[in-house]
Order: C-alpha cells, then structure tokens, then sequence
C-alpha cells in the first residue's frame, strides 16, 4: 500500500497509520498526523518485512523525497506516464535488472520510477520529482511504470503480463492520472523512432478498454 505514498494527500497517510496501528500491535502506537516521521516509517518497513516483500535497500532514495514535497509545486513538467516491460523472461530478478542498468549500461538512475513484479508488487525505484532512464530525450518529462517479463522463451515479444501485475498498472495510472490530469498515457514503442517493441501490448486500446483515457 505504502508503494503510491508520493501522491497520497495527508489525510490518505493518516488513514495508512490508521492501518499500520492496526495491523501491527507489537510496535509503537502511530500519531495519526499524516506526517512520516522515524516511527512512522519504522511500521512501515515492519510491514513490508512482515509480507515477506523485497526489503528497500534504501528508504530515503524511495520514499523519502515526497514529504518534503508534499506541500510544494512538483518539480518536474509531467507530459508522459509511460508504460514499459523489463524485455526479460516473466521470472526475472528485479537485483540482475538493476545490476544490467548498473554495470551494463552504466546508469546512475534507474530505468523506471516503478518496476512491478509477477506477485503484482509495485517496487519503487525512483521518486517520482526525479527523472528515470526509460525512454531517450523524454525521461524528464515522464513517468515511467514497468512490468516484469515482455519475452516469451524465444526471447520473441509477448505480452506476459499477470492478472496482479495488469491490477497494479491499472492502480498507479488512475493514481497517477488524478496527479497528472493532462499527462498523455502511452507504451514506450508509441514514442516516434522507437523500434522496440516494449512493453508488448496496445497500451492505448487496452487502458481505453479499462476506463482510462489515453490522451485526455
Ligand atoms: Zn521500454
């Protein structure tokens, strides 16, 4: 839940302790105040931990930008929420995706803002006020939210998208879109003089057929 805390308003968050107050009575009690403080975040972590989801190597790089920002215009000219796949086999590690960008291609940034694993987990790479590394001579304009998977064993395209993972993409659009009201909604191929094929599916017909507009 604590994956979309960037856009959340206050009174969200202070619905999110609520809820860690519920869900873990060992810990200190929350103040409901809609701020993340130490103990705030501590729950959270807890919470992460006690799911068994992949712990954040690094809570600050995270999650720690939006609260400051929170009461602040958003720094970046959003244009573009950006729907990508990782072009990796389905079971592919979020650790050697990163390690590709890392050591690979040498990038300081992540490819993507979201990465979203096979179980539907939306992993958080990067903040949202930054930029990440997902389409040429756009990224600081866009957002970028990306699938695990996108080949089949052939290593031909394929939309390999799970039921959870197709959930979660539907969840940080309509997020993302209340944000970003004029942000156009495409796949990174829709971009001109991409010859990829990413992310493997119509992204306009398919979030269209969900309810979404494309381009608002
Ligand atoms: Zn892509």
């Amino acid at each position: 839940m604590f994956l979309y805390l960037y856009h959340m308003t206050r009174s969200e968050i202070q619905q999110i302790q609520t809820a860690l107050n519920a869900a873990l009575p060992d810990l200190p009690r929350l103040a409901p105040d809609g701020l993340i403080g130490a103990k705030s975040k501590a729950a959270l972590m807890a919470w992460e931990t006690r799911r068994g989801l992949a712990p954040v190597a690094d809570f600050e790089r995270a999650y720690g930008v939006m609260f400051p920002a929170q009461e602040k215009p958003f720094p970046r000219n959003i244009k573009y929420l950006v729907l990508h796949c990782a072009a990796t086999q389905p079971d592919a590690t979020i650790e050697s995706i990163q390690r590709y960008w890392r050591v690979n291609l040498g990038w300081k940034a992540p490819g993507y803002h979201w990465l979203i694993s096979a179980d539907g987990v939306a992993h958080a790479l990067q903040p949202i006020e930054k930029s990440s590394n997902g389409v040429a001579g756009y990224n600081s304009t866009s957002i970028h939210i990306s699938y695990i998977g996108g080949i089949d064993r052939n290593g031909k395209p394929k939309d390999t998208r799970t039921e959870a993972q197709k959930v979660t993409q539907l969840r940080l659009l309509r997020e993302l879109r209340v944000k970003f009201p004029k942000a156009r909604i495409l796949g990174h191929r829709d971009f001109p003089s991409v010859s990829k094929a990413c992310p493997s599916f119509d992204v306009k017909s398919w979030v269209e057929a969900n309810g979404i507009k494309a381009n608002p």
